[in-house]
């Protein structure tokens, strides 16, 4: 990566869990403080895994960072002396962070940002897609699939839970390739809701016919 940015610019570091993003976001935020470069990292303040003030990988790699609620709040704290901006699990901010992070870059910082690419159905984990369309880089870190050794880059889910986010849960997840990645295991209370919703489904079209019926009805009595 080059070390001159004076331009500003977003760089991005995305993948599954347990593919390195965060050990990798530290390594360049490491050579930017070794350049004697003014850095700010931030997190979002729903990640309470580990120690709450600070960037931490699954392999306890550290750096300080400041938890903020929401893009607004990110943007507010920006030193305008600050060269570099960190931020891990971007995925987790709300929209505006994709309009933050341009501002930011367009001041002539240099905008490291990691964070998942996926979630737990495969599916784009916005607003990364946004990022990474914006970015003038884009690293993917790859995981080690526990199956067959390939290289991976899905969050295989463990329990049977619909909810997007499961926050400080990292046991019920492992890196799966695409071979052997089962979105259908974390899909079976999908399915269910699934099956749930076919069913008023199939009682909205009578509710239509009875509604054509009364006014079919108020057409005869006319
Ligand atoms: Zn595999």
């Amino acid at each position: 990566m080059n070390l001159r940015y004076a331009t500003g610019q977003i760089e991005v570091i995305c993948g599954s869990m347990f593919s390195g993003k965060t050990e990798e976001l530290i390594r360049r935020l490491r050579r930017a403080r070794i350049a004697r470069q003014r850095i700010q990292v931030f997190k979002p303040g729903t990640d309470d895994r580990y120690e709450k003030e600070a960037v931490v990988s699954h392999a306890q790699d550290r750096f300080d960072a400041q938890m903020v609620k929401s893009s607004v709040e990110l943007l507010r704290a920006v030193d305008d002396r600050t060269d570099v901006i960190g931020v891990d699990e971007v995925q987790f901010f709300d929209p505006g962070i994709i309009e933050v992070l341009d501002k930011l870059a367009n001041r002539g910082k240099r905008v490291i940002v990691a964070g998942l690419d996926q979630d737990y159905l495969g599916r784009p984990f916005e607003p990364m897609p946004q990022i990474m369309a914006i970015a003038e880089y884009v690293t993917k870190t790859l995981a080690v699939c526990v199956r067959c050794g390939e290289p991976a880059n899905r969050s295989q889910r463990l329990i049977a839970t619909d909810d997007r986010v499961l926050v400080g849960a990292g046991e019920a997840y492992e890196p799966r390739c695409r071979r052997c990645f089962e979105p259908d295991l974390a899909r079976q209370l999908d399915i269910g809701l699934m099956d749930m919703n076919g069913v008023l489904e199939s009682s909205r079209p009578r509710d239509a016919v009875d509604a054509a019926d009364s006014r079919s009805t108020d057409g005869e009595t006319r």
